[in-house]
């Protein structure tokens, strides 16, 4: 007797992440269901863009709304959930704080409450992010780290960890939080800097000149690549025991040096192209974040295979073949 296929759950499933899990989770051999916020008006683009679109079943949640929540868990009734879902950006929750507060902090408390009444073995993951860290100084973060967050996304983000931890302990909920650094992929929304670099460089290349606004290029980070990070989020679920933890490359970079990265991917200088932009600073910024992998690499197998100047290069070369109306081929994985 062959067992069945497990059922995943993707909250958030339009997203960069959301793509890339599904297809490792549909390779696997699962039943994949995702949620957008309105999946009636959803394009799935990124799913479309794998090729997914019609193996993955789509339904709408809103997940500051528990009857939303609780609905579509008992509709598809899951053996994982992911929540993936909710404002994503740093930058903007500085313009949006409230609603950043609620799209991850009570979304998150709703799933938790939803798995526990009822009742089901549902193992859940939840997004945590490296920005609860602050700033990490000249040592990696790791799980122990103090959170010291300095944006709203931030807090919000901290708030939602620390009610997966709660629950876990409260009620012995199969539920960990993923504390990953960035990771970038051509999946990457447009407003996100990594692929506003990526963009600037493909057009400047094509079209022979050109500069663009960037903020604050001193600021260091963690730069991974995205398809290996849903790696680990499905590996954290396959534990015998629930448990935290940090995902990074471990390796820091000024974000100069990404630039640096997209633009020599077509041979040109990011020093002619790039103009710092006082306006696009934001009210307090994190200086250096990076974090250490060691706890994923001893009880996942999981660390990291690709640098940020792989990822730059990848994702410099995606624009220019978006452009082109080229095919994406070898430059999504
Ligand atoms: P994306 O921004 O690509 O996707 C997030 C999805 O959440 C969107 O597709 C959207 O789906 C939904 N969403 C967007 N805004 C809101 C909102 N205001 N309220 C509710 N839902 C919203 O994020 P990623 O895939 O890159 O990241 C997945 C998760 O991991 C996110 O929680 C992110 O904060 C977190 N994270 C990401 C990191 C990274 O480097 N990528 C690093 C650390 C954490 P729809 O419009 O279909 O509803």
């Amino acid at each position: 007797m062959t067992a069945s296929p497990k059922t995943a759950l993707i909250f958030g499933i339009s997203g960069q992440d959301g793509g890339y899990l599904s297809r490792l989770l549909l390779g696997k051999g699962y039943v994949v269901h995702g949620t957008s916020r309105d999946a009636e008006a959803s394009a799935f683009s990124n799913l479309s863009t794998l090729g997914l679109r019609g193996r993955v079943a789509t339904h709408s949640a809103a997940l500051t709304d528990f009857r939303s929540v609780l609905q579509v868990i008992a509709k598809v009734e899951p053996d994982e959930i992911y929540n993936l879902s909710g404002q994503s950006s740093v930058g903007l929750s500085f313009q949006q704080p409230v609603e950043t507060l609620e799209s991850i902090a009570t979304a998150t408390l709703n799933v938790l409450e939803a798995v526990r009444f009822l009742a089901a073995p549902i193992r859940f993951y939840n997004a945590g992010s490296s920005e609860c860290f602050g700033n990490t100084g000249e040592d990696p973060a790791a799980e122990d780290s103090p959170f010291r967050p300095r944006s709203p996304y931030a807090v919000a983000k901290s708030t939602a960890f620390w009610e997966v931890a709660n629950y876990r302990e409260s009620y012995g909920l199969f539920a960990c939080s993923g504390i990953l650094f960035n990771h970038e992929s051509p999946m990457r929304p447009g407003r996100f800097v990594t692929r506003k670099i990526a963009a600037a460089a493909a057009r400047i290349a094509r079209d022979g000149g050109g500069t663009v606004s960037l903020g604050d290029l001193s600021v260091r980070r963690d730069w991974g690549w995205a398809p290996e990070y849903v790696e680990a989020m499905w590996a954290m679920l396959q534990r015998p025991e629930p448990e935290d933890f940090v995902i990074a490359t471990g390796e820091v970079n000024p974000l100069s040096a990404f630039a640096e990265a997209a633009f020599s991917a077509f041979g040109l200088d990011w020093r002619a192209h790039v103009e710092s932009d006082p306006s696009l600073l934001r009210p307090s910024e994190i200086r250096c974040g990076f974090g250490s992998a060691a706890k994923a690499r001893a009880k996942l197998g999981w660390s990291a295979r690709t640098r940020m100047h792989e990822v730059a290069r990848r994702m410099a070369l995606a624009e220019r073949a978006r452009l082109d109306g080229s095919p994406l081929d070898g430059l999504l994985f």
